[in-house]
This record gives structure tokens, sequence and C-alpha cells, in this order.
């Protein structure tokens, strides 16, 4: 496939305006959360990929040890601090449109997970033969969130069978509130730019390119140098969201359109987020197993707001609970609400509270047609609520709803107050179970 060519000013049609809306958690540098307990680590992360807990309760783990070990490629589980099984249960983890159970291990933690120390030991990773640096990558404990969770081993080969000619990553973060990835970048960005060298390596592919909010790029000047030395594309594209779906960021970027219910590597661009590449240098380059990631922590009720290191497997209303308010799980345009069983995973990139809005019922569909103009994906969205409302699935199907990428501009333009972004995402689960189905039915 022709390597995409990338335009520094590129936009795409519909999309809005987000506040930047950052609070104090823009300028305050990450932290470690110590108050932390106990963890219940996922053994799942999606339908083919799973672990297998070689541990039992009450047994004591040091940290680094392997507690799960890992199936279809999918990485062995390690204890991230020194702990004890306290048995076995069911947790639930977010996605950008659904959230799925898992099974899990249960730790009560008997030491500390301390903030990655600033300046590991950097081996020169560039020496690495093709065949270690292989090995490497298949033994890691890193996978990649984006495009339905997959192991890193098994990203890099669907990217090396796609011929992608671009790896891009995605460190565009418009949602109010959320700055992860933007404290990622200012305190370890020469690392998440090494991590994307390294993936550039991994996968074989050509070109790369780090892909930044237009109006941050004087936090990020330093990251000339390392992207340089790895002949990486720095390009700053325009705040309207929503870049940070990484189907409408391939538009803006390259004008390639990802087919509906695809992902952007067939289209050609692999695309990977700020926080998989740094896992991916600590571990290549350092050897060191990142237990954890980077979590914005903000939002109405009284907490310590800021961005920190928090364990995967945390629950999420251990960091944050509250009566008066409710907790999501990711930023405000798309968050899920967490309940008892909602823990951290490498998809986490928030933790809000935000204050329930005043009970105000939705009406019924006034044909203003906002949604549908500002709609990234180009989706007639009222004709899909009509088909939610009807439970007409065929007919989505056929009007594309595959398309959707969740990402919440419809409900927050809707003067009815319709909840149009779970209705869409619904019909689209509904069209792909159907699809799924219909394709079983023919082999
Ligand atoms: S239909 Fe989907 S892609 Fe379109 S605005 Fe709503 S959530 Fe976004
Ligand atoms: S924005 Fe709401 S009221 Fe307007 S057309 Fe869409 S669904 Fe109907």
């Amino acid at each position: 496939m022709r390597a995409p060519r990338i335009r520094s000013f590129g936009t795409f049609s519909g999309g809005i305006d987000l506040p930047d809306d950052k609070g104090s958690t823009l300028n305050a540098p990450i932290g470690a959360w110590t108050e932390i307990r106990r963890l219940s680590l996922p053994l799942d992360q999606n339908a083919e990929s799973a672990a297998s807990p070689i541990v039992q309760k009450d047994q004591k783990v040091t940290a680094g040890e392997s507690i799960a070990t890992g199936h279809n490629e999918a990485p062995d589980i390690f204890a991230p601090a020194d702990a004890i099984v306290t048995g076995f249960s069911t947790v639930e983890i977010a996605g950008r449109l659904t959230t799925q159970k898992s099974p899990a291990i249960d730790l009560e933690l008997t030491s500390s997970i301390e903030l990655p120390a600033a300046n590991p030991v950097k081996p020169h990773w560039s020496k690495l033969g093709e065949a270690a640096m292989w090995d490497r990558l298949t033994e890691g404990p890193i996978s990649v969130h984006r495009g339905g969770a997959l192991p890193l081993a098994a990203w890099v080969l669907r990217a090396r069978s796609k011929s992608c000619g671009l790896l891009v990553a995605n460190a565009m973060e418009q949602q109010p509130l959320v700055t992860a990835n933007h404290r990622l970048m200012v305190e370890y960005g020469a690392e998440v730019t090494e991590g994307l060298a390294i993936l550039a390596r991994a996968t074989g592919i050509p070109n790369a390119a780090l892909v930044v909010p237009r109006r941050r790029t004087d936090a990020y000047r330093s990251l000339a140098v390392p992207a340089k030395k790895y002949n990486i594309t720095q390009v700053a594209l325009s705040h309207k969201y929503p870049t940070e779906a990484d189907t409408i960021l391939v538009r803006a970027l390259t004008r390639r359109q990802v087919p509906p219910g695809r992902t952007p590597m067939d289209a050609g661009v692999a695309v990977i987020d700020p926080a998989t590449c740094f896992a991916v240098y600590r571990w290549i380059a350092c050897d060191q197993r990142l237990p954890g990631r980077i979590v914005t922590v903000s939002g109405a009720a009284q907490h310590p707001s800021g961005n920190y290191f928090l364990p995967f497997g945390v629950h999420c209303l251990d960091i944050i609970n509250s009566d008066e308010h409710i907790v999501i799980h990711g930023g405000p345009m798309i968050g899920a609400l967490c309940n008892e069983e909602t823990v951290v995973t490498p998809a986490t990139d928030a933790i809000l509270s935000i204050t329930p809005s005043p009970h105000a019922p939705p009406s019924p569909c006034i044909r203003c047609g906002w949604c549908a103009d500002h709609c990234p994906a180009r989706l007639n969205v009222p004709a899909l609520n009509d088909d939610f409302e009807l439970s007409m699935v065929e007919d989505a199907r056929r009007a594309g709803v595959s398309a959707c990428v969740g990402c919440g501009v419809c409900s927050y333009v809707c003067p009815a107050r319709l909840p149009l972004t779970q209705r869409v995402g619904e019909l689209k689960l509904a069209a792909i179970d159907a699809a799924a189905a219909e394709n079983k039915g023919e082999e």
C-alpha cells in the first residue's frame, strides 16, 4: 500500500470546539497514590486473549512474580508489588462504547507502588537484532487497548500483515478535565518518542508521526531533538473534537477514510497511544514492567485532583467515592459510569467525579439536524434515532451505523437531550452481532 501523505494542517468535516477547561491538573506534576491497598487484576483482554491464574488464595507473591499465564499471545500477568492473593472475583473493564466483564485475581498489597523513576538506565535498544526484539515484544507485559485490546505482539503482527505505511502516536487529548497524556508528554515525552521509534522498527513501518494538540505545542518543544533523531514527523493539529478518535485522526491527517467497522490499519495507518509507547520504551529499553499508567483524577468531589500513576486493577471507587457526585471512567464526553466492579486498565485515562444534572427528561426529536451536521462520521443521526426507537437494526446497518466512533458529539448538541450516543452505540453493537451471525451462517 502506498504510504499516506501527512497533512500538517489537516482537518475534517463535522465535530465541535470543546472548552479547554482542564482545571488545575494541567500544570501539576504527576504524583503517586500511596493509599492503595487492594487490586483486582483482570484476566481477560478480549474474546480471544485471556490468562489463567497460577496462584491460589492466601498465597504470598512478590513484586514482578508471574501470577497468571497468557494464552493466544496474551501477556502473562505479574504482581505489581508484594501482596497476598485474597481470592478471585469479577471486574468490569470500561471501553469507549462498551463495558466488559472479566474474571480477576484479588490482591492485598503489602508494599507500595512507586512512580516510574524519571531517569532509568538506558541500554541502546537500537542494537537489538530482529529476533531479539521480537522475543522481547512477545515476552512483554504490554497490551494495546486501541482497536479491541490486543496483546502487543498481536498488534505488531497485524500492522505488518496490513503493510501499513504510517505509524502515528495520537496524543490529541481534547475532552475537558482530562490531562493524563499531556502530563505524560511533558514529563516523559522523550521516552514516549523513543517508544514510538521502537514500534516503527518492530512493525517495519517506514514513516512515523507524533500528533499533538496545537494549543499545547509550547510544552513539547524539547521533543524536537528525539523526534529528529528517529526521523519522526511532529504534527500539531487544531483542537476540533474528536481528533482523539483514531479513525477521525486518520482522516484529518491523511485524508484517508477508514472503512465503517474497520480499524485505521485497514487504511494503511497504525495508530497507537502515548501511554503504550511509554510502556514499550520502559520494557524494551529498560527491562522495566510498568504495573500501571498515568490517570487524571479530577472533578467536583472533594479529593486530591491531579495526575497519578495508578496500578492496573485498582477499583475506581477506591480512588473517588462520593455520595453527592457520580463517578465516571474516561472523559466527560464518552465516560462510562463507574460501579463497584470498575477497575483501572490500560484504557483508563481519567476517573472523574461529576455533579449530576437536574432531572430533565428527553423530549421528542424536533428535526433540527444539529446532530447530523456535527457528526464526524457523517451519519444521519435522526434517522438512526428512529431506527433505535423502532428496533430496525437492519436499516441502521445499511445506513452505515458501524462508522460511529462513539464520540458523544450528537448527545452534546441535541436540544431535545436525547441519549443519541448510547442509542447509536447500541445499534452499532446489534449490527455487529447481526453481521457476525450472518457470517457464521454462511460458513
Ligand atoms: S453518531 Fe457516533 S460518531 Fe456521530 S456524533 Fe454520535 S457518537 Fe459521534
Ligand atoms: S439534534 Fe436532537 S432534536 Fe435535533 S435532529 Fe438530532 S435528535 Fe433530533
